[in-house]
């Protein structure tokens, strides 16, 4: 049977090889900058890349070569490339497909700082971007110009769990010799994998779901031999290396990942359909409810689940949001999202609140939107602890 046949978890508690001696269970953590060899001719092989070994960890780390092929064996992919971030993943990945005169695509409301790589580094280096308010497919086209390399894919996302259609965006890009990445992080391999649907090169911020703890900050692009060469030759370059013990700690984050994320799918649609019905609540997004706009394309792209993570609209001023979030006893007020604890944001007090209130309207951030990473938690305290939060709104 090959690792490609084998179930979700089985691959990701067993998939991938790293050469140990005394045969551990677990596999070992090599916490090491550097690697020695015994002639310099060794040496200058370990160096060129021309047969195995390892020569220094921003060349590639034992530890590291366990998650990347975990990661690949997950998302479907050729190779992988482990990073020091999420957005050392993202940068990585976009600066190695990108050369001046370029144009990209992107849905405005990527991750902040993805929208800042576009918006306000890449013009310097002589590549634009257009953001798409709505990012259905037929707006993706209509933004193509001669020269765009590059269709950018974050699905579902922030603020209001917005869904872009994978396979229609992939088929304009192929008919036009463009490259895709899609951002995976929300989603996780377990409920979608993109490379499955042509996308070219998917990016995590790992230190959301693959690591699951809120322990590790870290990133992983997956893709093809080749494009992931590409990735390799960009990373080393910018330094956006993983350290062997985050490493470490996402191998052993991957093993649980399908058992988690299956019940971050499972308690997310309850909460979400009990918040729908809830008088204090004016609206809730969740790719899951019948009532999401794009609840179609999420069931056909999304194939175990629709996450983790969703919004909901507290009726009421900016104030009453505030009280709401406040009021929460087992839900933690954080940013960041993906791991076993219940973590809410309220854009409006926090995140977003120097953003004049029409802005802030028009980017669909609400007065009482609340952001809900929805963690591992017994639901009926989650669902208790949510509604004593509401009663004092
Ligand atoms: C958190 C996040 C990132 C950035 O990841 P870091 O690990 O914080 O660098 C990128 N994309 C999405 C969707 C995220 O949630």
């Amino acid at each position: 049977m090959g690792a490609g046949e084998l179930g979700f978890s089985t691959r990701a508690i067993h998939g991938g090889k790293i050469p140990d001696a005394n045969k551990s269970v677990v596999a070992p953590m090599y916490q090491t900058a550097t690697f020695r060899y015994d002639t310099v001719e060794e040496g200058a092989r370990l160096g060129a890349e021309t047969g195995p070994g390892y020569f220094y960890t921003r060349w590639g780390n034992p530890t590291t070569d366990l998650f990347e092929q975990k990661m690949a064996l997950l998302e479907g992919g050729e190779a992988a490339l482990a990073t020091s971030s999420g957005m050392a993943a993202i940068a990585t990945a976009v600066m190695s497909l990108l050369r001046a005169g370029d144009h990209v695509v992107a849905p405005k409301a990527v991750y902040q700082a993805t929208f800042g790589l576009f918006d306000s580094v890449l013009p310097g280096y002589g590549v634009e971007a257009t953001f798409l308010d709505d990012p259905d497919v037929g707006a993706y086209e209509r933004a193509l110009r001669p020269n765009t390399r590059l269709l950018y894919i974050e699905t579902p996302n922030n603020p209001l769990l917005g869904v872009i259609d994978i396979a229609g965006v992939v088929a304009l890009a192929r008919a036009r010799g463009a490259r895709t990445i899609a951002d995976n992080t929300f989603a996780t391999p377990y409920n979608q994998t993109p490379l499955a649907l042509g996308v070219d090169l998917v990016c995590h911020s790992a230190t959301k779901y693959l690591g699951g703890h809120h322990d590790v900050t870290a990133g992983v692009i997956v893709g093809s031999r080749d494009l992931i060469r590409g990735c390799v030759k960009t990373m080393r370059i910018f330094g956006g290396v993983l350290d062997p013990f985050a490493a470490f700690l996402l191998v052993r984050g991957l093993m649980t990942l399908g058992l988690r994320v299956e019940r971050h799918n499972a308690s997310a649609l309850a909460l979400a359909r009990h918040l729908a019905d809830h008088p204090k609540v004016a609206r809730v997004h969740y790719p899951g409810l019948p009532g999401h706009p794009r609840h179609a394309v999420a069931a056909r792209q999304m194939t175990r689940g629709f996450g983790g993570m969703l919004s909901l609209e507290v009726r009421g001023d900016v104030a009453a949001g505030a009280r709401c979030v406040e009021a929460l006893r087992v839900a933690k007020l954080a940013v960041s999202l993906g791991g076993v604890s219940t973590l809410v944001t309220h854009p409006a007090s926090t995140t977003s609140v120097n953003m004049p209130r029409e802005v802030r309207l028009a980017a669909g951030i609400a007065d009482g939107l609340i952001r809900v990473s929805v963690g591992v938690e017994d639901l009926a305290d989650l669902i208790a602890d949510v509604d004593q939060a509401l009663d004092r709104v």
